[in-house]
Order: structure tokens, then sequence, then C-alpha cells
């Protein structure tokens, strides 16, 4: 079997019409040859319109309830879109995640797949239908779960996994990955294709285009992702496991940005072996997530500075979990600062090739940017920067790499 994944998002079934050339599109695919397993995800803006409804009731909501809510939003396109599907005269089914099943574990709001049961679609895909699945959704015994924020590229990249689909193909509205945010960069490029490290870098450090966990997954289950514009007939971009011939010369692939972490320092910290243990350890027990770490030097053997980032999201939880420690860490004050960005460039050709943190360092400088926190990995050097500067940083970042030519190699000595 020629098998496709084809996922569509908010945006390219946001309206009736919408849906209608979806299904057109789809029909192409079937003429073609091709079996098809559709993923969409809620109408455009729906989850969030589902999510203020919850909110407007309390804050202080159970989440296997939350997930009955917001996943609702997928069920109503899936139907609408096998409906369009069989107006144009091919068979097609909608299965929700508890009809297939779709399982996953009990971690509600943000839940992981488990396993996917492929008997009934197999079934059906042999009989010709285009089976139409709404994203986002499982089950855990019984009752609906949803996959986190973006969810529906996971579904996608999950389902494509276990049928063996030959690619799967993610529609947005944007035809792409591109080099930076083209709304902040005017001479961003599309980029034609890009490895999966990379992507999972670009996703991670705030390009919205895919959730960071359908990459991963993409990754380890070798799934052949490409995103492309659900608006326009032409190919995206795609995401591969290893450098292409063309890409050899490519030192950085993508400048991205985020706004949504903060950052919190600890002053005069009790210099002595687990406090760092203990810092991390309360705010792992809780569920929270640290980004970027950072602790000065020792000062005199008996202090030091421990900065660190977390989602703003979690600055309040964060504060009383630190608060609630000062007796045992012992530190002087902790000053928090919410107006900060992470600015990161990103490329597998810096393994290979020394220059990256220099050239990015001197052009925040000359572009009078201070460095408040740096963190690397192989492939990507972050920044922390005050959030007025972000923009500035992403287009000054993007041109002294080279970037929005057609040759993106330059010389970094
Ligand atoms: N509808 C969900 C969201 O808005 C899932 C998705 O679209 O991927 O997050
Ligand atoms: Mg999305």
């Amino acid at each position: 079997m020629k098998l496709i994944v084809a996922k569509f998002g908010g945006t390219s079934v946001g309206t009736i019409d919408r849906i209608k050339s979806v299904a057109a599109k789809i029909k192409n695919e079937v003429n073609n040859g091709f079996n098809v397993i559709v993923v969409v995800s809620a109408m455009a803006g729906e989850t969030n319109r589902l999510i203020k409804l919850v909110e407007s009731l309390t804050n202080d909501y159970r989440t296997s309830e939350y997930d009955t809510v917001i996943s609702s939003g997928e069920q109503v396109t899936s139907g609408l879109l096998a409906i369009a599907l069989n107006e144009l005269g091919i068979k097609s089914k909608s299965y929700q995640g508890w009809q297939i099943p779709f399982q996953t574990d009990n971690n509600f709001s943000k839940a992981n797949i488990k396993e996917i049961k492929k008997d009934k679609i197999l079934f059906d895909l042999n009989n010709g239908y285009v089976i139409v699945v709404p994203g986002f959704q499982g089950v855990h015994k019984n009752r609906v779960t949803t996959l986190g924020r973006g969810g529906s590229d996971t579904s996608a990249v999950a389902l494509a996994a276990v049928f063996g689909a030959e690619r799967c193909d993610i529609y947005t509205d944007v035809d792409g990955v591109y080099t930076a945010d083209p709304r902040i960069v005017a001479n961003a490029l599309k980029l034609e294709t890009i490895t999966f490290e990379e992507m999972l870098e670009l996703a991670s450090q705030g390009a919205k285009v895919l959730q960071t966990r359908s990459v991963a997954l993409a990754m380890n289950h070798n799934v052949k992702l490409q995103v492309l514009s659900s608006f326009e007939n032409k190919k995206g971009t795609f995401i591969i496991n290893e450098r292409q011939k063309s890409m050899e010369e490519t030192i950085i692939s993508g400048i991205t940005y985020t706004s949504n972490e903060a950052k919190i320092t600890l002053f005069n910290v009790i210099d002595k072996p687990g406090q760092a243990a203990m810092i991390f350890g309360a705010l792992a027990d809780k569920g929270i997530n640290v980004d970027m770490i950072v602790q000065t030097s020792t000062k005199d053997g008996e202090a030091t500075d421990i900065t660190f980032t977390v989602l703003k999201s979690d600055l309040l939880s964060t504060k009383e979990i630190i608060e609630n420690l000062k007796n045992t860490i012992k530190f002087k004050n902790m000053v928090e600062d919410s107006k900060v960005s992470k600015v990161s460039v990103v490329g597998s050709g810096m393994m290979t090739k020394p220059g990256v943190a220099k050239t990015m360092f001197k052009t925040l400088a000359d572009n009078n940017i201070n460095i408040q926190v740096i963190s690397t990995s192989e492939i990507k050097i972050s920044v922390l920067v005050s959030s007025d500067y972000t923009e500035l940083a992403v287009r000054t970042l993007h041109d002294a790499f080279g970037l929005g030519k057609d040759i993106k190699t330059i010389n970094i000595d």
C-alpha cells in the first residue's frame, strides 16, 4: 500500500470553504494512487475558545474534564472533512481517538502516546476509504485525553510511524521552515531541507511550525516529514536524516527566539555540595521544567549566585517553591526578570566550524545588546537578552550569518 499521512492545521480547516479545498487536495492524492490518512486540527481559534470557556468557570478544574472539552474541536473538523470528501465522491470515514483506539497514558492535557491499534483503520484503508482522524486526542481507560498544545502534529507523525507511511505531510499556513520568522526578518528564506536535529532545536527554541515532540518522534521512527502550505501548490521543507551535499557549506540553518521564559537569580547561596540538587530537585518534583542554568564560580568559597530560567507560566509557583527553601539554602535574595527573550542560532555546521560564538557575540555587542545568560548544545547557541532587543537581535544575527542570501556560506573568521 502506498500510504501518506496528511495533517492540516487550524487555519487550513478554518472555514467550510477551506475544508472543501482540503478535500480537493486529498482527492488529488487519491487520484495519484495513494491511500490517505488525514489528521485534522480544530478550526482556527477553536481550541483557544474552548479553553476560555473552561477557564470562565474556574482555574481549578480537573484536567480530565478540560480534555473532554478541548478535544471536541478536532472531532467537529474530522466529521466535516469526511462529509466534504464523500461529497466529492471519495469514500471517507472519521475515527475518533477512542474508536481507533489511540491509547495514551493518563497525563491529561499533555498525554503521551502508548499504542495505536491498526486493525480497523487498515481494514478500511484496504477497502479504499480515506480515514480522517482528529489530531490531538487519545484515550486512557475510556477517558478522552489530549496531547498538549500543537499536539496534532504528534498525532500525525505517530500514525505515519505505526502505518509505515511513505511520507507525513504537515500542511500549514506557511510554505515551509524559514531561516527566521518572516514576520520579523523580511529577507528570511525558506529552507529546502533541514535535519531532524536542527528542526528539533529550532522547534524547542521557539519556531512554532511543528510541535517539538512530533519532531523527536519522527526522528526516532525515521518518518519522512514535509512542512508545506495548504494554500499553494508547491513543495515545502523536507526534514531529513542527514545533511545533503548542498547543505555542506551551510553553517547556520536558522535563527529563532522565544519570549515565554523568565529569569530568576538567587544571590549568595551557601556554597556547599547538594544546594543545586535541592533547588532543582524541588522544582522537578513539582513538574517545573528549568531551561538555562548558570552558577557563577564561588566568590570566596562560601557563597555563589545561581541564575536559571523557567516558563513565565511557571514563575509564580517557582517563586513559592524557592521561598519555602529559603531557610535551608540560605540565599540572600531572589530577583526575577520577565522582560527577557532567548535568541538562538542553530546549525549542524557549527560542530565542525569554529567562530560561530564569536560572530554571534560580536554582532550583539556591535548593536549594544547585553548578553545575560549563554547556553549551548553541539548545534545551537542561545543567549538571553532584554526583550526590548528581541527583533534587533534576530535581524542582525540573520544578516551576520548571511542567511538572507541564496548562498549561505560566509567567512566567519
Ligand atoms: N487544536 C490543538 C491546539 O490548538 C492541537 C493542534 O492544533 O495541533 O493546540
Ligand atoms: Mg500547530
